[in-house]
């Protein structure tokens, strides 16, 4: 994630700043053009020609604005949202606001990357949102969070960090964050748009395996009997060795945990000069700018030392390890293929 600098008083803040902390001017980010501007005393804001308003959400905590252009009273990442949450429930708008928050992070992403997710040409479904709680009107009970023809479903629980922490412990799962759950459920979109009856399906194959093998009968066996003792050989993680599909999601959102941490470290001018001998294999270059990199191996050797000094700064605080992950080669490699794809390179390069 970028660092942005108040277009006020020249104040360094941040993504999520709604307002700023110098001088106290109010903040809009511009999703066209990925920047933080303060915004004039009538609540707009301009950019060259262009002139911006702040997205209809605004009082619900979203700081991005809309271009007047659009025509839209939300912006681009408000106005993909199907359904939200019952707001006159207690606690919800609480817990949606978290949503949003981290779904903010998943589409700065896509935008950074330049990939797409409005509807296309040819009935080519865009990204949407159903935000549902257990107790929402025709919800049928639980809801549970998954991808199906473009509509990402995610329940509000997930913003609950006792609720989300007891699930993650019930699945006996390392990682459990919503940023993650929007990650891997826009890697089964962009499965869908990118990869399912494209050139790349072949070279998907040959690295993920067949994904017309029974998904249901796959999960079901998953939930029973657990995953193979041996998942961590060629997967990202033990929920990613269920199905092809899942596989590639888990692939796909650790693809982009790896960009965006990797921009943040960026940003900040991080660079890695292990003080003892032989800690060369840990240190790194002066780093690019992750979502500049079209080779996938200078992308890798900056990421896997700063997850050691991730999990070494994070142990230091008391907490558990922040990047509870180990890549084997087969993984890597299907990072790399991810990374082509986004990158758009040809299936056959
Ligand atoms: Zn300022
Ligand atoms: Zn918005």
């Amino acid at each position: 994630m970028k660092l942005f600098a108040c277009t006020s008083c020249g104040q360094t803040v941040y993504f999520d700043s709604i307002a700023c902390k110098g001088c106290g001017a109010l903040l809009g980010f511009i999703p066209d053009a990925l920047a933080m501007v303060a915004l004039s005393t009538e609540g707009g804001a301009a950019a060259g020609p262009e002139r911006y308003l702040p997205c209809a959400h605004r009082s619900s905590g979203c700081n991005w604005l809309v271009n007047q252009r659009d025509g839209a009273h939300f912006c681009v990442s408000c106005r993909l949202n199907r359904t939200i949450p019952d707001l006159s429930a207690p606690g919800n708008v609480r817990l949606w606001q978290r949503l949003e928050g981290e779904k903010r992070r998943l589409i700065y992403s896509l935008l950074r990357l330049g990939l797409p997710f409005e509807e296309g040409p040819g009935g080519v479904a865009g990204l949407e949102f159903d935000f549902l709680s257990d107790s929402s009107p025709g919800g049928g009970g639980r809801v549970m969070t998954g991808h199906a023809g473009g509509l990402i479903t995610l329940n509000i629980a997930e913003a609950d960090p006792v609720a989300r922490e007891r699930n993650r412990f019930e699945m006996n799962e390392p990682y459990r964050t919503i940023l993650g759950h929007f990650r891997h459920e826009s890697g089964h979109y962009f499965w869908d748009r990118l990869v399912r009856g494209s050139g790349w399906l072949a070279p998907f194959r040959e690295l993920f395996g067949d994904e017309s093998a029974d998904y249901a009968q796959a999960l079901q066996m998953h939930y029973q009997s657990g995953p193979a003792p041996d998942w961590r050989e060629c997967h990202v993680s033990a929920y990613a060795s269920v199905h092809p599909w899942e596989d590639w999601a888990e692939t796909w959102s650790h693809y982009l945990h790896m960009v965006d941490t990797l921009e943040t470290a960026w940003v900040y001018g991080l660079t890695l000069e292990p003080r003892h001998a032989g800690g060369e294999v840990l240190a790194t270059e002066p780093a690019a700018d992750p979502y500049e990199f079209t080779d996938f191996q200078s992308l890798i050797s900056q990421w896997m030392p700063l997850t050691v000094a991730l999990n070494s700064l994070s142990r230091s605080m008391g907490h558990e390890a922040v990047y509870p992950f180990a890549l084997a080669t087969p993984v890597i490699e299907k990072l790399g293929s991810v990374h082509r794809v986004v990158r758009g390179a040809p299936p056959d390069g």
